[in-house]
């Protein structure tokens, strides 16, 4: 038996997923995802585009040859990076426009809050899955040091919760677009949410964090052990509080939200 596939491979547009970590969606597709290696899914609304079989690619969707972005995924599988070998990060030049689209001008953002634009990782590694089953993908030396804390913690009867790990630029577009629809104005969206390009959660090393029965990103969790174990031992695994309370960057304290960089020993 191979091993599973672990490892996301990202483009601007399209990311390339190992089929056995996705359900099928449409009558027939669960024998056709049985049988992939990946999965092409479209960025901007995971849509399933391709399946890549023994046989060749097996389109999912009508119209794929004119799928934005299905050229550079394709490069991608008929040259597949060595795992860990591309450690490098895809431009930028694209979520201007979108920024644009939005009305959102993003030199002004990048003043106003002090945050980078934050680009994607080229690929991401399998962490684990998340509170909600969903897979949690993160950086490769990012997802080993979660994954060594995760177990550290556990051994020491403290369960830490996965909440949400990398997040791609259209996730958060997406989260923008349907906020927008529903009549809500740019910036009040903002107040919640950072725009996309702006999040820490777009590099594949920060995580939100949470313990099992507590909700998902309420200051609240600053009063569990879960929460106090990583303040004792989170810098140790190279894990740092992006957002503590009085951050330069105006942000809400987010004692969830937590970046890998680099053990505290090493740095
Ligand atoms: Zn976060």
């Amino acid at each position: 038996m191979r091993t599973p596939l672990r490892t996301l491979l990202n483009t601007p547009d399209i990311e390339l997923w190992p089929a056995w970590l996705l359900r099928a969606r449409a009558s027939g597709d669960a024998r056709t995802l049985a049988r992939a290696t990946h999965v092409l899914r479209r960025k901007r609304d995971g849509g399933y585009l391709a399946a890549v079989l023994p046989e060749g690619l097996m389109p999912l969707q009508p119209r794929l040859s004119r799928e934005p972005g299905l050229d550079d995924a394709l490069d991608l599988l008929d040259d597949p990076p060595r795992a860990h070998s591309r450690a490098g990060t895809l431009p930028l030049h694209r979520l201007a426009e979108r920024l644009d689209a939005l009305g959102l001008e993003a030199g002004a953002y990048a003043d106003d809050c002090g945050l980078p634009l934050v680009p994607e990782p080229a690929q991401l590694a399998l962490a684990g899955f998340d509170r909600y089953r969903r897979p949690l993908w993160l950086r490769a030396d990012a997802a080993r040091a979660w994954t060594r804390m995760h177990l550290a913690a556990a051994r020491e009867g403290v369960a830490l919760d996965a909440i949400s790990g990398y997040r791609s630029h259209d996730y958060q577009l997406g989260i923008f677009e349907r906020k927008r629809a529903r009549g809500l104005a740019l910036a009040e969206i903002l107040k919640v949410n950072a725009a996309p390009g702006f999040s820490e959660h777009h590099s594949g090393d920060a995580l939100d964090i949470g313990a099992p029965g507590e909700p998902p990103a309420e200051e609240s969790f600053e009063q569990t052990a879960a929460f106090a174990w990583l303040q004792r031992h989170a810098a140790g695994f190279g894990f740092a509080m992006s957002y503590p309370r009085g951050n330069p960057h105006g942000i809400v304290y987010e004692p969830w939200h937590w970046r890998y960089r680099r053990p505290a020993a090493e740095a």
